[in-house]
């Protein structure tokens, strides 16, 4: 068997073999740390450890051998203990056997061999071990042809997979994040397995399923996963408002694109341009308000009037159902949905610094998050086109930097309050202070007047009058 003594220069390892051994027991690392050393994947700092014998033992052991002995933390529910050492996470768990009960993905556990333990492991490529005793230091244990499996890019479980899957249906989103991550494909009885068991994800709590659909979403190639959550069955359970998106409807010789689709390429390209899971978030439902909208007219063709607003609604309705934040992270993503559509309809025309402006008024701080949603959203085929759109957005781009200079609309504050409009005028609150601050807004927007307050001064006085009120307060 190879040696992967090389994977475990770290000192922790050391200490930990030297731990065990005075316990006198058998201590491996297994899992993902394995599986990324042989990936040459980033280092992986969260470091599993299984031990033949307690794991909470064999932690509260190494902590001891520890400069400092960090706190060990312990899972007593799970049999588990985790430690932190420098900038590595340590979790450590005894070898176990588990067996499962129809409703529920945690399973009934009992002491195992290592072989046991093996055998629980979700894939091959994450059930890989390396021995952590002195005489065998490094030594690989592969009960499953794991490594062959990294060779061939292949995700498979280790025993039948209608068991693996139906036990723990985590297991299947796993599975697609995995492949989308790593770039694998997911083997042929599995994929079939997944697509038998996709009824089983309802077992699962909303927020396991978030963490694997944020992981799949920051991935390089998100499209991976949610094709394969849409080919097993999944995304009809998970994110129906995607699946509504599905397929073209040809009427007169008339068709619309297929809109699933789009909205993986968009949110492919928009991966390439940022790292922000929530400008994400809203490049994969800026259309799902286009399946309730969707219309056909004999003279235009398809229409989906209203689908941004009526996705941004969708957004909130979304995010409740998956037990998501409602917070700003939902504010954003519903803004973004709400207004995907403003650039693209000023690119299409001769921009003008007004519509610029109003953007940037209505987008505020999101602005540049919104330009770069849109430019993704370009996955048109014509080449010239292609140009066209992005070259339009690149001009929307340079008079929103020269408006910000010019105007400072971003975050914009009137610059006549409404107190000021009270003293001079003479007024208790009433709708005409509202209707002053309107005139100036719009006449900062419209360019009429700089957003200066000397100038919204003097349109002050000029539409208080028209208003046929008296100015009661010189300044
Ligand atoms: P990553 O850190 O990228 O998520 P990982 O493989 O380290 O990858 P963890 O969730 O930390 O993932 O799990 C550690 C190990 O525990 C896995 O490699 C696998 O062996 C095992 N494991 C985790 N979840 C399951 C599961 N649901 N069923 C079976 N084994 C699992």
């Amino acid at each position: 068997m190879k040696n992967y003594k090389q994977a475990l220069t770290h000192n922790i390892f050391k200490i930990i073999s030297q731990s065990a051994k005075e316990l006198g027991i058998d201590s491996y690392v297994i899992g993902g740390f394995v599986r990324d050393f042989i990936l040459k994947r980033e280092s992986n700092k969260d470091i599993d450890i299984v031990a033949i014998g307690s794991g909470i033992k064999l932690a509260q052991q190494v902590s001891k051998n520890l400069p400092n002995c960090p706190k060990v933390q312990v899972f007593k529910t799970y049999g588990t203990a985790m430690l932190r050492f420098e900038d590595i996470e340590i979790e450590f768990v005894g070898a176990r056997k588990e067996s499962y009960n129809e409703n529920s993905r945690n399973p009934v556990v009992e002491n195992g061999t290592l072989q046991d333990d093996q055998n629980r492991r979700d894939f091959t490529i994450n059930a890989l071990a390396l021995n952590l005793s002195e005489v065998n230091f490094g030594k690989l244990l592969d009960p499953f042809d794991g490594v062959k499996d990294l060779d061939n890019k292949i995700i498979k479980t280790p025993l039948d997979p209608n068991i693996t899957y139906s036990d723990d249906p985590l297991r299947m989103l796993r599975a697609i994040r995995f492949a989308t991550q790593l770039n694998f494909q997911i083997e042929k009885n599995s994929l079939k397995a997944i697509t038998d068991n996709k009824h089983r994800i309802k077992i699962i709590t909303k927020e396991r399923i978030v963490v694997e659909l944020n992981k799949i979403l920051e991935s390089k190639q998100p499209s991976i996963g949610f094709f394969l959550l849409e080919q097993t069955g999944l995304l009809d359970y998970i994110l129906p408002e995607l699946t509504g998106l599905k397929g073209i409807d040809e009427v007169e010789g008339q068709k619309h694109k297929d809109n699933f689709y789009h909205t993986l390429e968009v949110v492919d390209n928009i991966s390439k341009n940022t790292d922000n899971l929530w400008l994400r978030w809203s490049a994969l439902l800026h259309d799902i308000g286009k399946a309730p909208t969707k219309k056909f007219n004999k003279k235009i063709g398809w229409t989906f009037h209203g689908h941004e607003f009526e996705g941004s609604k969708m957004v909130f309705h979304l995010f409740k159902r998956l037990k998501m934040p409602l917070n700003d992270k939902m504010k954003y993503v519903q803004k973004l949905v709400l207004m995907s559509s403003r650039p693209i309809v000023l690119a299409q025309d001769e921009v003008t610094d007004s519509a610029v402006r109003r953007l940037v008024f209505d987008a505020g701080d999101f602005v540049d998050d919104l330009m770069t949603l849109c430019e993704a959203d370009i996955t048109t085929k014509n080449p010239k086109k292609f140009k066209k759109y992005h070259n339009n957005f690149k001009i929307v781009r340079q008079k929103i930097i020269e408006v910000e200079e010019r105007d400072h609309i971003r975050n914009f504050q009137p610059p006549v309050s409404g107190e000021e409009i009270m003293a001079v005028f003479n007024l208790k609150p009433s709708k005409e202070i509202g209707i002053i601050k309107e005139a100036i807004k719009e006449a900062i927007l419209d360019g009429d007047i700089p957003n200066e307050y000397e100038a919204a001064y003097a349109l002050m006085i000029k539409e208080g009058k028209l208003l046929g009120l008296t100015v009661h307060e010189k300044r």
